[in-house]
């Protein structure tokens, strides 16, 4: 196996004089500002070594890879019938795009743009008050990190609530479709919150360990979900996770990723381990610039590919 902590630290150091480059997300406060020079990476092996640099154990709002947690929870409550609510393909437009979801009649593309997302909320709703919706994801959250340390910044929930307006057209247009079960404020409240968790790299890159390895966290030996929902969240990632900046993201990386407003990256490599990247400069599709870099960096080092050697 190569040298991880070598890799990290040279990626580190090769990005050194680009950290600053992009733009971070300014539409709430707590995004604006974050200082733009800020690098975090943490990749943890499926035989638990653990390999970090720069600002992997300070916490960061981790946004749209939550996503990725609760399609995991909605599938558990749910299972397939998941489906029924939310697509499973590449959407080709903005993370927060509404054009497609009138001629789909409220069913979004897939569990990762915010209609989707918002879509899952309301799965994970089912037969729970927001609060205790909200709680079980934290609690989820913490299990797959084995790490109770985690949890939701209220000043990032808040700004969320406060100028999320695009999200409350997005709901307020699927439950005029009929495809939401509560109500549009109960919905948001935990899209909001679940958006709002702050983690740091190296939390995150144990919390998708599971997906690298088959659906057991090899960390604490538990079964987190079956081999088979493993891939297929993977598939997600792969097609899904980073808007339509997906297919780009597929060929210089080749690993599935999920990736947020934050500047926050979760990639996973089969068999081999799972990744965070932190740079909050984004790209013009609102995902990471360095972190996707940093990655594609890595995958060239490592050869980890889900395309071949
Ligand atoms: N909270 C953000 C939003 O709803 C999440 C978007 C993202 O990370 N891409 O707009």
């Amino acid at each position: 196996m190569a040298d991880l902590q070598a890799i990290v630290e040279e990626i580190h150091e090769k990005l050194t004089p680009r950290l600053g480059e992009g733009k971070v997300a300014d539409y709430i406060p707590q995004l604006a500002h974050v200082d733009p020079k800020k690098f975090g990476m943490t990749i943890v092996t499926v035989d638990g070594d653990v390999h970090k640099v720069g600002d992997c154990d300070e916490p960061f709002s981790i946004q749209s890879v939550s996503k990725v947690f609760t399609l995991t929870l909605a599938l558990g409550k749910h299972g397939e019938t998941t489906w029924n609510r939310v697509g499973r393909e590449p959407s080709g437009s903005a993370f927060n795009s509404i054009v497609q979801l009138e001629h789909e009649e409220g069913k979004p593309r897939n569990p990762f743009i915010n209609a989707g997302a918002i879509a899952v909320s309301d799965l994970v709703l089912a037969g729970h008050t927001p609060r205790e919706a909200i709680g079980e994801i934290v609690r989820f959250v913490r299990y797959l990190a084995d790490d109770d340390s985690i949890a939701i910044d209220p000043e990032v929930a808040k700004s969320e609530q406060a100028t999320g307006f695009r999200n409350f057209a997005l709901a307020n247009f699927m439950r005029s479709f009929g495809k939401l079960d509560h109500p549009v404020e109960h919905v948001l409240g935990v899209y909001f919150h679940h958006c709002a968790l702050a983690m740091t790299c190296t939390q995150l890159a144990k919390a998708g360990l599971f997906l690298a390895a088959s659906g057991r966290n090899p960390l604490t030996g538990h079964t987190v979900v079956s081999r088979q929902r493993a891939r297929r969240i993977n598939a997600l990632m792969l097609t899904c996770g980073h808007y339509d900046g997906s297919g780009d993201f597929a060929y210089r990386v080749g690993l599935p990723g999920k990736s947020g407003v934050g500047g926050g990256i979760m990639a996973v490599a089969p068999g081999k381990a799972s990744v965070a990247v932190w740079s909050p400069g984004l790209n013009h599709n609102g995902n990471s610039l360095l972190g996707s870099l940093a990655l594609e960096m890595l995958a060239t080092r490592t050869g980890w590919s889900v395309f071949g050697q």
